[in-house]
């Protein structure tokens, strides 16, 4: 971002008061302290977002920025220039306006509710080469995002592609007036229209402001009627155009399509685009992040080396604490030279531990002797980084799980929608966050703002602060041998029974410690741990006269909570209450009360939010209510093939003989078996996996590291990916043939399976 505003005509642009002059001018806009590197001439907007920015702006001063725009009076040394606003994220779009305005070239402007970034995604690949594009960095598409994105245009550029969503009625007046776009791509609302909209019209219409005085919208058949009630300008874009080309193998075929057509009208020739229509990548775009050899994080973002991505993952290399040490590592073959420099500049304004530049794919010996540290790849799509990359998985073992965290991330988002503003949230990251691997999810949850982790032992929680996780712990059963390491840790635990405590606070005593947080467990009708209803006038006496603890939550559990008939849950919650009055009465307002786990959270957060949530399974999206209540899938368990072959008719196939061929078959062999998870009882045809799009099922039995499958229909080769869990096996399917929930599914998959996150 290089903006160049004299500070006087930013305080105009801002409609601020500013408590001093200054002859400098901003070039810079933050706010997400944790990603301030620039510091020359930065300003920092204080927004509300899930925390309120003024709280940050001491540790923005602390890392060097000068300038502030607020509209809460702040504490701040007396050179810190403070600018007072009425609305600081409306001060940001107004930012974002003026610089817009700087720029005659096209913008394009994409939304509606699906797609936006698949389509902008492509249109920038169709494009490329044509245009020098600056486009939305991912799906920056809120409030904060499309203003970012617009201050990223420069004169170097010659068109923009922003995309922009709503979620609210009358916002997207705001995008309006910031974006300005020349032409619009419109993808439609779909069925599952956002729920602040009484109806789909409604969140359509909404939409559609964006385009209010654009020059031509395009949009496909099926919305020319929103288009033509909103009034809008608009060309429908006809599929017939494209009829030479084959959609029935391709994905997204109404994306493409639009894509397609929007690059024709900006002037590429046809023929290039009926060749480049089959090389659209597939959006994997995103950072993977995996554990690496030597205690390395691995960051993989070989899929392109533009400006934004870089910075979107410099950004967040930089400002996650899983390792403190920072090395880089750039192939910058097939980039030219000004662009080369211009990429070096921003890696190094993060000052990097060590950069290294990759030529003709050699791998410095120094490099493999890094440890201990996080490791970014980053390479343009045509480079060979990736092979690389591998060179630093820490399992070869060629199957694995993916994590899609912004899915996860949507989901927690989908849950605290449904719940009271001052109702925090706490997520249960016990067996290793339900099998997805010890600290990655735990760290994403910290730098997401989530209010409490919960763990099931104190091991657990020793090995989340090991590894810098700072969150306050709850752990729900607590060892008496244990207390060392929940003292060491500052682990908070539940108390369960008098003789629990009467240890505990013996232990405390010991060592002088007094108000030691802990969490009182009490049964409502779970049967598992906690004090009963009788018990709580004397457990209240008991604490009253202990200062070494100090009583932070008092939580129960549900049993019944995904039961349709809600009356066990009802009578669960109803006795919940009793004891909460008699906390509150004895011991003051402080506590927080908590019963709700994630499908508590989905039915019962009207009347039984109280302070705090506990959500476990459904931030991955496998709740009983997962599809009404629009959570996503978040995991996929993928594995290879090793080899393919033919047998004869009478042949047998596997351990004890147990799949005899019918006729000729053919046959794979993958790298997946009993000991990754895979179970036994899915062999002989109760299993199946998923092999380019065709559903094959297991033959014989299942071993302890292999299966073999029929893929007598599907062409397919050793090395081919195969689908375990996915879009064609979900979670729940994978469960039901085995007898069992998602929750068994997910913790029985074996450590060996490698685990990789997608941001
Ligand atoms: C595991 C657990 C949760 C989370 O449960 P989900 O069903 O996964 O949402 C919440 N509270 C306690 C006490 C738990 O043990």
């Amino acid at each position: 971002m290089n903006l160049n505003i004299p500070h006087k005509d930013f305080i105009n642009i801002v409609s601020g008061i500013s408590n001093q002059s200054s002859e400098q001018e901003i070039n810079v806009i933050y706010y997400d302290t944790r990603i301030i590197n620039a510091i020359n001439n930065s300003v920092f907007f204080a927004l509300k977002g899930r925390r309120n920015g003024h709280d940050f702006v001491q540790k923005a001063y602390d890392k060097g920025v000068r300038c502030f725009v607020v509209n809460q009076q702040v504490a701040l040394p007396q050179d810190a220039i403070i600018i007072n606003v009425e609305d600081p994220l409306r001060a940001l779009q107004e930012v974002a306006k003026y610089h817009r305005d700087q720029f005659s070239y096209p913008v394009i402007a994409i939304t509606g509710s699906l797609g936006k970034t698949t389509i902008k995604e492509w249109l920038y690949f169709l494009l490329e080469g044509e245009y020098n594009i600056i486009r939305s960095p991912k799906s920056f598409n809120s409030q904060i995002g499309v203003a970012l994105s617009l201050l990223e245009m420069t004169n170097e550029h010659n068109l923009a592609i922003i995309e922009a969503d709503i979620s609210h009625p009358n916002e997207m007046k705001y995008i309006e007036a910031m974006v300005s776009p020349t032409l619009g791509v419109y993808t439609g609302v779909g069925h599952y229209y956002a729920d602040n909209f009484e109806s789909q019209k409604a969140h359509a219409t909404e939409h559609l402001k964006l385009f209010k005085y654009a020059n031509i919208t395009f949009g496909l058949e099926a919305y020319k009627s929103e288009l033509r009630r909103n009034k809008i300008n608009a060309e429908i874009i006809n599929p017939e155009e494209w009829s030479e080309i084959d959609f029935s193998h391709l994905s997204y075929p109404s994306n493409r399509i639009i894509a397609l057509h929007m690059a024709a009208f900006l002037g590429v020739d046809k023929s290039i685009l009926l060749k480049k229509v089959h090389l659209l990548p597939t959006l994997s775009n995103r950072l993977e992040v995996f554990e690496g050899i030597d205690n390395n994080l691995i960051i993989n973002d070989s899929y392109n080396i533009d400006i934004d991505a870089l910075e979107q993952a410099l950004s967040y290399q930089f400002s996650s604490d899983e390792r403190k040490d920072k090395i880089v590592v750039l192939d910058l073959s097939f980039i030219d030279e000004n662009k080369q420099q211009e990429i070096l500049n921003i890696v190094n304004s993060y000052r990097p531990k060590e950069l290294f530049i990759l030529k003709e794919n050699h791998v410095p010996k120094e490099l493999m002797e890094v440890k201990n540290s996080s490791i970014l790849f980053k390479g343009s799509y045509r480079s060979r980084l990736k092979e690389t990359v591998l060179l630093f998985k820490n399992r070869k073992h060629e199957t694995w799980v993916e994590f899609d965290l912004k899915s996860i991330e949507h989901n927690i988002r989908t849950f605290q929608s449904k719940l009271p503003e001052t109702t925090k949230t706490l997520v249960m990251v016990k067996a290793s966050s339900y099998g997805t691997g010890d600290n990655n999810l735990p760290h994403f949850l910290q730098q997401i703002d989530i209010d409490y982790l919960g763990v099931a032992y104190t091991d657990e929680g020793s090995t989340l602060r090991e590894n810098q996780i700072t969150l306050p712990i709850l752990v729900m059963n607590t060892e008496i041998n244990a207390f060392n390491d929940l003292i060491r840790f500052n682990l908070e635990p539940s108390i369960v029974s008098f003789d629990q405590l009467n240890a505990l606070c013996e232990r405390l005593e010991q060592d002088n410690i007094t108000g030691y947080p802990i969490h009182i467990t009490v049964e409502t009708g779970m049967n598992r741990l906690g004090f009963y209803l009788e018990d709580i006038e004397a457990l209240i006496e008991k604490l009253k006269v202990q200062p070494q603890v100090k009583v932070k939550s008092v939580y129960s559990h549900l049993a019944d909570a995904d039961n349709p008939n809600a009356d066990y849950t009802q009578q669960q919650i109803n006795r919940f209450k009793q004891i909460k009055g008699k906390f509150q009465v004895a011991l003051g307002k402080e506590i927080l009360f908590h019963i709700l786990n994630s499908e508590g959270t989905s039915r019962f957060s009207k009347e039984a939010a109280f302070d705090m949530v506990r959500l476990g399974i459904g931030i991955f999206g496998y709740t009983s209510t997962a599809k009404e209540d629009e959570l996503l899938p978040t995991i996929k368990w993928k594995t290879t093939i090793s080899q393919v072959k033919t047998i004869k008719s009478g042949e047998t196939v596997g351990y004890s003989r147990n799949f005899k061929a019918e006729q000729s078959m053919k046959i794979a062999t993958l790298r997946i078996g009993y000991a990754d998870g895979f179970r036994r009882s899915l062999s002989n045809g109760v299993g199946s996996v998923f092999i380019n799009g065709t559903e094959c099922l297991v033959i014989g039995n299942v071993c302890m590291d292999m299966i073999m499958v029929d893929v007598t229909d599907v062409i397919c080769e050793a090395g081919d990916e195969v689908e375990i869990i996915g879009p064609n096996i979900d979670m729940q399917l994978f469960a039901e043939r085995l007898n069992t929930i998602p929750y068994e599914v997910m913790t029985s998959i074996n450590k060996r399976v490698s685990r990789i996150y997608l941001r």
